[in-house]
This record gives C-alpha cells, sequence and structure tokens, in this order.
C-alpha cells in the first residue's frame, strides 16, 4: 500500500460538517479503521505523500511509478494498492496505466467522506481495494480504481460529482467490475494499450513536456491559447464546446499554435462522447489532434507523454487511437 493522502485520510469534525483537511491519517490507521482487512493479504505500507490530491503532480506521479514497479517486481507481491484523493485520481490512475511496466495489478483508492465523518465511505472502500489487487484475476486490467463497490478502468473512469460518494463513473466502456465486502465479480478486459503494452516510460530527470488545458466558452477570444503558447506549452489540449469546438478567435489562434509546431489536442467539456476527427473542424489542414473519448484531463497526460515520443501531429493521433 502506498498512500498519498486524500479525503480517506482527512479529518474534520465529526458532526456533518464541511470543513475537514486532506491527509491527516497515517496509513496504519487506515488500515486499522477496516476490520478484516489483514485476513485479506499481507500488507506493507509506505507513505509516498501526504496531500490533497489538488497538489498531485509530477514529482508524486514519478516516485509512485518507480515505488509501485520496485514492489511489483518482488515475487510475493501480488498488487499495490494507492490511496489517494478523489480530485484528480482518474490523472494519476491514467498515468500509472501508461508506464507502470507489471502485468500485476495497480488499484487506486480514495473516498468522498473524511475518515471522522458519519458514514465515512474509506474503510469499506480501502478493504475492497485489497481484496480487488489480492485477486487472482485482478492483472492484465490496467490500472484500476475502486469507490463504492465499483471496480473502474483507469482510462474510462472519471470523477462527476462534487460530493456523492456515487462520484465515479465509466460512462464510456463500462465498469470493469463489481466489488461487494470484499467479494470481486470481474467483467470484460480493457480495449486500448496500457502498462506492459505500453510504449511509454517516465524520462528519468528531465521534467514532463508542457502540457496547458484551456476550456472553450460562447464568446471565447484568443487571450488564453496564445499565452499558453507565450508561456512555453508544448501541447494544448482544448476542452471544447460540443464536438471539441472552438469560435473563430480562439480558433486562429489555435491554428497559429499548431503551425509553430504545438500539439493541439481538441477535446470536449461536454463530459461525454467522442471527439472525431474532421468534423466542424479540418483537422487535417489545421494539422490537430481529436481526443476520440479522452476527457481533456486525461487527453493531457496522454499528450505529455506522447510528446516525450514525437511531436508529429499524425502519429500523436494514433496513439489518441491506441490508449
Ligand atoms: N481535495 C481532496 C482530494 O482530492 C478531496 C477529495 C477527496 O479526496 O475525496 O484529496
Amino acid at each position: 500500500m502506498l498512500a498519498t493522502g486524500g479525503t480517506i485520510a482527512g479529518a474534520g469534525r465529526p458532526r456533518p460538517a464541511h470543513g475537514y483537511r486532506s491527509g491527516i491519517f497515517s496509513i496504519a490507521s487506515l488500515i486499522a479503521a477496516a476490520p478484516g482487512i489483514e485476513s485479506l493479504a499481507r500488507l506493507d505500507s509506505a507513505n509516498v505523500a501526504s496531500i490533497g490530491s489538488q497538489d498531485m503532480g509530477e514529482s508524486v506521479w514519478r516516485a509512485l511509478a518507480r515505488r509501485a514497479e520496485e514492489a511489483l517486481s518482488e515475487a510475493e507481491v501480488a498488487g499495490v494498492v494507492v490511496t489517494h484523493g478523489t480530485d484528480t485520481m482518474e490523472e494519476t490512475a491514467y498515468f500509472l496505466n501508461l508506464v507502470v511496466r507489471s502485468p500485476k495489478p495497480v488499484v487506486l483508492v480514495g473516498a468522498m467522506r473524511p475518515a471522522t465523518a458519519m458514514s465515512a465511505d474509506g474503510p469499506m472502500n480501502l478493504y475492497n481495494a485489497v481484496a480487488t489487487a489480492a485477486h487472482p484475476e485482478a492483472g492484465g486490467r490496467g490500472v484500476l480504481v475502486v469507490a463504492n463497490d465499483e471496480i473502474h478502468f483507469a482510462r474510462e473512469v472519471a470523477k462527476t460529482n462534487t460530493t456523492q460518494v456515487g462520484t465515479f463513473r465509466s460512462t464510456h466502456r463500462g465498469l470493469a467490475g463489481l466489488v461487494s465486502a470484499g467479494r470481486i465479480h470481474f467483467y470484460g478486459m480493457p480495449v486500448r494499450r496500457h502498462t506492459l503494452a505500453s510504449e511509454f516510460h517516465v524520462p528519468a530527470r528531465r521534467p514532463l513536456p508542457r502540457v496547458d488545458i484551456v476550456y472553450a466558452h460562447a464568446g471565447m477570444g484568443r487571450e488564453l491559447i496564445d499565452a499558453a503558447v507565450r508561456g512555453g506549452a508544448r501541447g494544448i489540449v482544448i476542452a471544447g464546446v460540443g464536438n471539441g469546438n472552438l469560435g473563430a478567435a480562439a480558433l486562429a489562434a489555435a491554428g497559429a499554435a499548431a503551425r509553430a509546431g504545438v500539439a493541439v489536442v481538441r477535446s470536449s467539456r461536454t463530459g461525454g462522447g467522442i471527439v472525431e476527427r474532421n468534423v466542424e473542424m479540418d483537422d487535417d489542414r489545421l494539422g490537430f489532434i481529436a481526443a476520440d473519448e479522452l476527457n481533456p484531463q486525461k487527453a493531457r497526460i496522454l499528450l505529455m507523454l506522447g510528446l516525450t515520443r514525437t511531436a508529429d501531429p499524425v502519429l500523436l493521433q494514433g496513439m489518441f487511437y491506441a490508449y
């Protein structure tokens, strides 16, 4: 178990109340709050960070990838569980899904209610995550996210609600499975490349290429796209309106960015559906990349890793169809 903080380790007032701080409790006290968890597996734990996942980023991602690979290379280790805040869990999960080289399971788990809350969801989520990671059929499915009795694929899952315990959803291709009080029911396998079949790895010391996300809206100007280019972005993900669209002023800026060698990926702010090439925008002429099913924050992860291999929009587009 690798702990990073989050609400699952958060402390607040025991009565229904809003204020709390993420990442207060140690991993040992989270384990102690899930009776019977030790009978599922022999647990070794380490603290990698103590943060709310709004502060998650490249340095913790690197540490997690390295620690997970080290642990999974040991013959007696069946799988790794990562405790994590829910805000950016989907980004960490997808990042690890693309860089961890192992057929063994990596399972991310969090909670929507702090550990001190009435009906805290952390202990059961943690119990179910350990049961999932220890299950003999959990391998080969890429990185998984366990919450609210559901098992999600890293590529599919998204946080969709600010406070509800059922916040995680996999709207496109569905769930990896269900887990009820530690009993696992796996469904299909993931459809896209991951982990062992991935071409990506974390570059040793160099920072990942900078990729910014720009959110589109009615009446959008060109200023934020120009600012991203001036600020040194090597890639820009557009959270476009509808099918990844941009109004004329912003489109002119995005076209200029692509001509200057910045990778421009069109995703969507709608939260669902496929962004296809050449629908209302001439991607072939403009040199844009369509995000396919990836939401903007996951498109950013893939583009950062893709840009470590190539800046060619045709090859990058192939990655968006492969991962
Ligand atoms: N901002 C916190 C985090 O992501 C709260 C969300 C949570 O963990 O549920 O760590």
